[in-house]
């Protein structure tokens, strides 16, 4: 039985060709997670669908399924913003490209997590407004583990559960999923990343903030440089996977 969805929010994570005239697009949805569409006729229907099924843009969308299992099929998309400058501005896109490549990772069909959303979208929006990108990465990624379960333990040796204190730097360890006090850490294990005090503490108190409340966050650039490090070698550990547009970071 055909189902249809009108005027749901969606993100747009890849767009490519597809014969003369048709776009396969894949959008984070909320209210339903990832989704792969077909834009038929996209090339043709200017008015429908031009300058909208581009890359970041925030859209509206309204599709049809033929029956279970069948691609579905974009019948309108309305622009919500279109986060312009994410495809303008090389750093931005450098940046953006980093959120898409972490968004593809923890995102999958029928998978809606509304939580996930709301943070891609803010981090989106804060990108196209100017906030600094190494700010918006770290920020986001800090969300992001926490939203998917994986929150790592900046509280707490890993190991041995001694309290962390506070005014001591720690050594963060991917493998252990969080912090690791000096007697507990493995000589072997050469994967940790040592963070000082300030560090740590503002990971902590991005972890207890809304997402509301981040943009009042400006982290050191120290601050920025450890937990970009560390919550990149986690994401790596976590998904078994490099982080293939990690490389643009700094680099524009
Ligand atoms: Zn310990």
């Amino acid at each position: 039985m055909a189902s249809v969805r009108a005027n749901l929010p969606a993100v747009v994570l890849d767009s490519y060709d597809h014969g003369e005239a048709d776009k396969i697009v894949t959008f984070f949805c909320q209210g339903i997670g990832r989704l792969t569409t077909i834009a038929k006729g996209a090339h043709r229907s200017k008015k429908r669908f031009v300058n909208k099924l581009e890359l970041f843009s925030f859209l509206q969308i309204s599709y049809s399924r033929s029956a279970p299992g069948n691609l579905a099929v974009i019948t309108e998309a309305e622009l919500v913003n279109p986060f312009l400058s994410l495809r303008s501005n090389l750093s931005r896109y450098h940046a953006a490209s980093i959120l898409r490549e972490f968004i593809l990772l923890v995102t999958s069909e029928k998978l809606n997590d509304d939580h996930l959303f709301q943070l891609s979208l803010w981090a989106l929006h804060a990108l196209d407004t100017g906030v600094d990108q190494k700010t918006v990465l770290a920020l986001f990624l800090i969300k992001l583990y926490d939203v998917i379960g994986y929150r790592p333990d900046f509280l707490q040796c890993r190991s041995c559960g001694k309290h962390y204190p506070a005014q001591a730097p720690a050594v963060f360890s991917p493998r252990a999923g969080g912090l690791l006090c000096s007697s507990c850490l493995p000589d072997h294990d050469h994967s940790g990343r040592q963070l000082s005090p300030g560090t740590i503490q503002m990971i902590i108190s991005v972890q207890q903030q809304p997402l509301a409340r981040l943009n009042r966050i400006k982290p050191s650039t120290v601050n920025l440089r450890e937990t970009l490090d560390c919550l990149y070698r986690y994401g790596r550990h976590l998904f078994q996977k490099d982080i293939h547009s990690w490389k643009w970071l700094g680099s524009s």
